[in-house]
């Protein structure tokens, strides 16, 4: 009982140690940092070994790489000998299995104490590791949280039954599990600080990107400045009058030349100033209300403003990458009045000529009538007759086109008057076209009238005027036709009469159609070659500018290249 008890009391005394050199690790390990951890745990395990008077204490390392478990010693203090700290490299480094220590692992694993004496191990397990001294070995894991890291060993010099006692087991395990909590401490507070570093890295970058940014937004704005000036510069230096108003038309910008062109001297243009000036002459605000909702420019032609002529240009500013909003209007105020007047100049200029062209044109013709009369023996000289019906045929087209020049420029001056008497549309049509049935059918051409019921359609206009465009219409399906005819049609509807003209001629080509009906417009490059006999291009313009006067239309309804046209007159009824 006496030995009993004397053993009983060792083994207190060695767990009171245990106890002692737990407490000891808990303290340093709670005050350890980074770059004293090391040095601590070399403490703790020394600690260990005096408590437990063994010769050697020592903690090894797990390692898992690709899928195999490798260990390394990692601390080890010796009774009799310097403490290490080791490094994990190739030499340090083996394989369990490869150790012999593959039956270790796995009761490692699963939180096993291996507690044995020396000669009870298998041969292959003390090849690597194991003092040849030691007698007695005590193997104990180390988990950090669920990971299994590896395990701490002790080995004695003297084996002893006592050693592998629960109450020692049990404190050596808890030796292990502070461990492996001051690991998982270490672990976390590494983290911490990395993580730490990767926010202060992060905010200094940002910090720096922050400050590109500015420096961009900086040059942007200044960019955008220049550009404002830019822009202010070109729109003050506009000669028309600029007024950028929002949706609603209220003025956000506008130039100096508003001012001029209007010929007042505010320093602040607003929407109710241009309402009232423009009174009477257009609604200012309806307009830019209508550039808004129909999304399109609006101009307004021949505005008289005080002495002057004025064209205004209303011009939504849509958002084009921003689903096409509009967010103001535009309105351009353009001075026309020199315009107009050089044009007027050019007209009564033409006008003039024109009619001075005439007297001269009647004296040659005269002249060569009179040769003719008064030498009748020219006759015999065919070269001579010829010569003279030349002059004669020229002096005819001549004074023809100078008439039709005068009566451009007098119907474009609106000079000429129209008289408005009723008269029988079908007649004269009729009439139209007796005077050219010769021709056609001299040509060997088709030439029909097809009329609706009854012979009269009372029409009131200028007759006159009326045959001049009827006649035009006539002649260039004459001209412009080479086979088959000339059909023409008088239908009467509920409020017009229309005469159309078909030939079954040369056609138009669709990008054509266009310009027909335009000033000294003729289709393809006769323009460019003109061939007086053939015309001068003004047939269609004057036949509109008089159908317009007298409230009628004329149109292409129908052409295709080689298939012929047709031409319609429509005449209001009544
Ligand atoms: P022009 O004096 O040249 O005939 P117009 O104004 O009468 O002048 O006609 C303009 C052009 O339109 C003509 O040059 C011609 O090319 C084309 N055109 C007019 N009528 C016809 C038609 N019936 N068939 C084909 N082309 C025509």
């Amino acid at each position: 009982m006496a030995a009993g008890s004397l053993a009983d009391f060792e083994r207190l005394l060695r767990r009171a140690k245990i106890m002692e050199a737990l407490s000891l690790a808990a303290e340093v390990f709670l005050r350890s940092t980074p770059e004293t951890w090391e040095q601590n745990v070399l403490k703790v395990l020394e600690k260990l070994g005096e408590a437990r008077n063994v010769q050697r204490v020592y903690a090894c390392k797990n390692r898992t790489a690709e899928g195999k478990l490798f260990l390394f010693l990692k601390y080890e203090w010796l009774q009799h000998g310097p403490d290490q700290v080791l490094e994990e490299d190739a030499a340090t480094l083996h394989e369990y299995a490869e150790v012999g220590l593959q039956g270790w692992a796995e009761r490692l694993t699963r939180g096993e104490v291996i507690c044995e004496p020396v000669k009870n191990f298998l041969p292959h397990e003390l090849v690597w590791n194991v003092s040849t001294s030691a007698q007695g070995l005590i193997i104990v894991p180390v988990f950090v949280g669920e990971e299994w890291w590896g395990y701490l060993g002790f080995e004695s010099a003297i084996e002893g039954e006592e050693q592998c006692s629960v109450p020692e087991v049990e404190a050596l395990k808890a030796v292990a599990t502070t461990f492996g909590a001051a690991i998982r401490n270490k672990r976390m507070a590494e983290e911490l600080a990395a993580e730490k570093t990767s926010v202060a890295l992060k905010v200094e970058e940002r910090t720096r990107e922050l400050k590109l940014a500015q420096a961009e937004l900086k040059a942007a704005l200044y960019h955008s400045k220049e550009e404002k000036a830019r822009l202010t510069a070109s729109i003050h230096s506009l000669s028309m009058g600029f007024v950028l108003t929002d949706r609603e038309g209220k003025v956000e910008l506008f130039n100096h030349a508003v001012n001029q062109i209007l010929g007042e001297k505010l320093t602040d243009w607003t929407l109710a100033d241009l309402i009232q000036r423009f009174e009477g002459l257009l609604d200012f605000k309806d307009l830019v209300g209508q550039a808004v909702n129909e999304m399109k420019e609006i101009r307004v032609d021949e505005v008289k403003y005080q002495e002057k002529w004025l064209r205004l240009y209303f011009t939504p500013i849509k958002m084009v990458e921003d689903d096409g909003r509009v967010i103001g209007v535009v309105c351009l105020i353009e001075d026309m009045t020199e315009a107009k007047e050089l044009q007027r100049a050019r007209d009564e200029f033409f006008a003039v000529a024109s009619h001075e062209l005439r007297t001269p044109l009647t004296a040659i013709k005269g002249n060569a009538m009179l040769i003719e009369h008064l030498m009748p023996q020219v006759r015999d000289r065919p070269e001579v007759a010829e010569a003279l019906a030349g002059i004669e045929t020229s002096c005819d087209r001549l004074t023809a086109m100078v008439n039709e020049y005068l009566d451009v420029s007098r119907l474009e001056m609106a000079q000429v008057t129209l008289t408005r008497e009723p008269f029988n549309l079908v007649e004269l049509v009729a009439g139209c076209m007796r005077g050219l049935e010769e021709q056609a059918r001299g040509r060997g051409l088709a030439w029909e009238l097809q009329l609706p019921d009854g012979t009269e359609i009372q029409v009131k206009g200028d007759k006159s005027r009326t045959e001049q465009v009827v006649i035009n219409l006539l002649g260039n399906a004459l001209k412009y036709t080479s086979q088959g005819g000339v059909y023409v049609k008088v239908t009467r509807g509920q409020e017009t009469v229309k005469v159309a003209v078909y030939d079954t001629g040369e056609g138009i080509e669709p990008s054509e159609q266009a310009h027909l009906f335009q000033k000294f417009k003729r289709v393809g490059d006769r323009v460019y070659a003109r061939d007086v006999k053939e015309g001068t291009g003004m047939g269609l313009y004057i036949s509109r500018l008089l159908a317009e006067a007298m409230g009628a239309k004329v149109y292409l309804e129908k052409s295709a290249k080689g298939q012929g046209s047709g031409f319609v007159l429509e005449l209001p009824l009544g």
